[in-house]
């Protein structure tokens, strides 16, 4: 038999005592699935990650791993968000397992695109995205908006993937290097995709909630979006420097023609000078503030101390994936990761 990658899920978790008891046995039975398939390894694994919940999530969380030893959980101190929850999951995993998936614990991502993520993985993929191929389930104003919200961050310069959320599939040899992000405002959606590697796209419908109530109402899906902007770009201050020309070309304008209006007469004294001071004022305050704002822009880039380069292959190291297939998950280094390592 040849050797197959071990598999984590990681599933954030928060206030979820009435959907957790349903969800879970459907995440097992998965991975066992995926294994009896010969898709991924029998030492794969369903990580929990408790975000804080005041309810009885984590104790259900550690029944469920003492009942089962595919079955595992991390608690967070407090209430992160779910960002946070899915990123301390996936680096929890990175260093036991090959390749993660990433999934909301309420049953609303098909779990059966697993499947095709994991194909897609093996055909050579390092990060597969989850994408809704429809909204149906969706109200008119929960599509509208987080159609919009896709819009939005692609022409303020986020790259994210249209209509993909937090489900997707990233390998371990991925998130290595993700782990040199190491800025903390994080918006998994528009950093994954600046690590770059080879990745692909599974499309799924998605359901709605099996229990529980949604912890995502306007407000928070706003605060998501404004984080997303400004933690990947600084669009925003150069649209400040573009409405400072504007204002100026309008303020030139405006000034002919009070100048114009001057010289027939039409004004009162001290018009045309009092108009044409608030208008030169005006245009050269705006770009004055998106000049400085540029240079705050780049100090803010470079604060977060991102890697300049990610190199994904050299001709001189083999290319094969070697999995940590019978290391137990215990963390043990691989063998094509020592001259990768940090
Ligand atoms: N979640 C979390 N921390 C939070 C809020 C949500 O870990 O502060 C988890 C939640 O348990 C679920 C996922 O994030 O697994 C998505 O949340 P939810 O279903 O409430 O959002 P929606 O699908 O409505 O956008
Ligand atoms: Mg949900």
């Amino acid at each position: 038999m040849s050797a197959r990658p071990v598999l984590w899920m990681v599933i954030p978790c928060y206030n979820e005592e009435q959907v957790l008891p349903l969800t879970a046995p459907l995440f097992v039975k998965k991975l066992s699935d995926l294994a009896a398939a010969g898709k991924i390894s029998e030492n794969s694994r369903v990580l929990f990650v408790n975000d804080g919940s005041a309810d009885r999530t984590w104790e259900i969380i550690r029944e469920l791993a003492e009942k089962d030893p595919r079955v595992l959980g991390i608690c967070q101190s407090r209430n992160r968000g779910h960002q946070n929850a899915v990123l301390a999951g996936l680096m929890e995993a990175k260093d036991r397992c090959d390749i993660t998936i990433s999934i909301d614990c309420d049953g609303q991502d098909d779990i059966n695109a697993m499947d095709q993520m994991v194909e897609e993985y093996l055909k050579g993929a390092e990060v597969v995205y989850g994408v809704r191929s429809r909204r149906d389930t969706d109200t008119w104003f929960k599509r509208f908006t987080a159609e919009s919200f896709y819009h939005l961050m692609n022409r303020l310069g986020a790259e994210v993937v249209f209509n993909h959320a937090d489900y997707r599939l990233i390998s371990a040899k991925v998130l290595r290097h993700f782990a040199d992000f190491e800025e903390v405002n994080i918006f998994l959606r528009g950093l994954v995709p600046l690590v770059g590697f080879p990745s692909a796209q599974v499309y799924y419908e998605r359901a709605e909630r099996m229990a529980g109530k949604s912890h995502y109402p306007l407000k928070k899906m706003l605060a998501l979006a404004f984080n997303g902007i400004t933690s990947l770009s600084i669009k925003p201050i150069t649209l400040i420097t573009g409405f400072g020309v504007g204002f100026s070309a309008l303020g030139l304008i405006l000034m002919i023609w009070a100048i114009v209006q001057a010289i027939l007469g039409r004004t009162v004294a001290g018009w045309t000078s009092t108009i044409c001071i608030i208008c030169l004022l005006g245009g050269i305050q705006l770009i004055s503030l998106g000049v400085i704002g540029q240079y705050i822009g780049k100090t803010y880039l470079e604060t977060k101390r991102r890697p300049r380069y990610i190199i994904s292959a050299r001709t001189w190291e083999k290319e094969v994936r070697h999995w940590i297939e019978d290391d137990e998950g215990s963390g043990k280094s691989r063998p094509d990761e020592k001259s990768e390592q940090k």
